[in-house]
């Protein structure tokens, strides 16, 4: 029968052992994030390549290797099972022609964030929370109040007043309770952690749970599908928790210790904004904590997270991989968007556009090659925010505009 290999929860600074079958959020010794462990030799017993070729179900095919018991208990929009694009005109642009984007903004709600809260949502429901609480910069909260909505269970989202009002305005028509925060999302997530404990809602802020990082790991799984079962040379990942970065680098052991992939791992390239680097900042001065950083400001609302509970794995995963963590100005995030819409990528989220700035910059200096095979991670869709900066003001004409030579010197291609 095909079930969960889920044995344990494991602390990830501590190393402690815990019970996955009750609802946790961050290890009891040192507040740091638990992550779940499987026993990969029983997966194996159902999980093989061609089985899973065969599943349908888009991220559910990975049953054992999620936490859910009983299936009966998944909540689904249709999450995961994102094409792997390649951009060869983007690419060329950019500096680095083996350009492939991993297009999540195809994922329900726009952005990935529907992956992590698909999963923890579905679990949290299994182990019987009864409410469901967290806070947002944008696309999380849309996320949660859809998933909860689908599951049944009323959600709360703490976002900062400042939050782009697609997110907001989604999680409100999702039936979700918001409440604005006139601060920042860490603000917000000492809100929701105060809500949580007066009301015994279940607090789903990224890695205060173990499960939303189980869900995002996916991405990794699905990398090396989407590749025959190798990895790219170089990951690029717009970041501002890291969950996706955390869940990746554990998806890739997960599936070593199948057998299904050897030792390679892609160089992890985390991109920030410069008015909120606090993970560059740690990177460059060699530290294995991030100080949280104050004023934080990017128009990339996914970025604006100043201080991340993830912050030990994140950057151990960089350092590992052999990677690197880079920032970019508002400016780039801004000529980037518009670039990549030029060069087919579609309407980017400023996330995405990050990135994108950050391969140019990173191709320019030589620090990734003109031929090595780039996978960059688009987030979200543009949609959802305020358009960049620097759109052309379209002319208007009457209906009946009479003369052709001014119709075909405004329209003519
Ligand atoms: C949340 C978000 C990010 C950052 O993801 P993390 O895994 O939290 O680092 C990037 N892009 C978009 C569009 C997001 O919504």
């Amino acid at each position: 029968m095909v079930q969960s290999a889920l044995t344990h929860l494991e602390g990830s600074t501590s190393g402690r052992r815990y019970d996955a079958d009750r609802l946790a959020t961050v290890d009891p010794v040192d507040g740091r994030p638990l992550l779940a462990r499987y026993d990969v030799a029983a997966a194996a017993r159902t999980l093989s390549r061609e089985a899973l070729a065969r599943r349908r179900g888009r991220l559910w095919r990975w049953t054992e290797l999620l936490p859910l018991r009983d299936p009966r208990h998944v909540v689904t929009l249709g999450e995961g099972g994102t094409p792997l694009l390649p951009a060869p005109r983007l690419g060329a642009a950019l500096g680095v022609p083996r350009l492939a984007l991993k297009a999540e903004g195809l994922n329900p709600t726009g952005s990935f964030k529907a992956r992590g809260m698909a999963v923890a949502v579905s679990r949290a429901a299994e182990l019987g929370a009864r409410a469901l609480v967290a806070p947002s910069a944008g696309n999380a909260g849309g996320a949660l109040a859809a998933y909860g909505a689908a599951a049944g269970l009323p959600v709360t989202v703490f976002m900062p007043v400042d939050v782009p009002a697609a997110n907001r305005d989604e999680a409100l028509l999702c039936g979700a309770r918001v409440v604005l925060v006139d601060g920042l999302i860490s603000d917000c997530g000492a809100l929701s952690r105060r809500v949580a404990d007066a009301t015994g809602a279940f607090d789903v802020s990224t890695l205060k749970e173990p499960y939303r990082v189980e869900g995002k790991k996916t991405m990794g799984f699905e990398l090396a599908e989407d590749l025959g079962w190798r990895l790219p040379d170089v990951v690029v990942y717009p970041t501002g928790g890291g969950t996706g970065l955390v869940g990746m680098w554990k998806a890739w052991e997960e599936l070593a210790t199948l057998g299904w992939l050897g030792p390679q791992r892609p160089r992890l390239i985390s991109v920030q904004a410069e008015g909120c680097a606090p993970l560059v900042r740690a990177f460059e001065a060699g530290a294995e904590e991030a100080e949280p950083w104050t004023d934080a400001h990017t128009r990339a609302s996914g970025l604006r997270v100043p201080s991340a509970i993830g912050d030990r794995l994140i950057l151990a995963a960089l350092r590992a991989s052999g990677g690197l963590a880079v920032a970019v100005s508002e400016d780039a995030i801004d000529d980037a968007q518009r670039l990549a819409g030029r060069h087919g990528a579609g309407y980017v989220s400023p996330e995405t556009a990050a990135a994108l700035a950050a391969v140019a910059d990173l191709a320019a200096r030589g620090d990734i090659g003109a031929d090595e095979e780039v996978v960059v991670f688009d987030t979200g869709i543009g949609h959802k925010y305020p358009a960049p900066a620097g759109l052309p003001t379209p002319p208007v004409v009457a209906a009946d505009e009479p003369d052709t030579d001014r119709l075909v010197a405004l329209a003519g291609a």
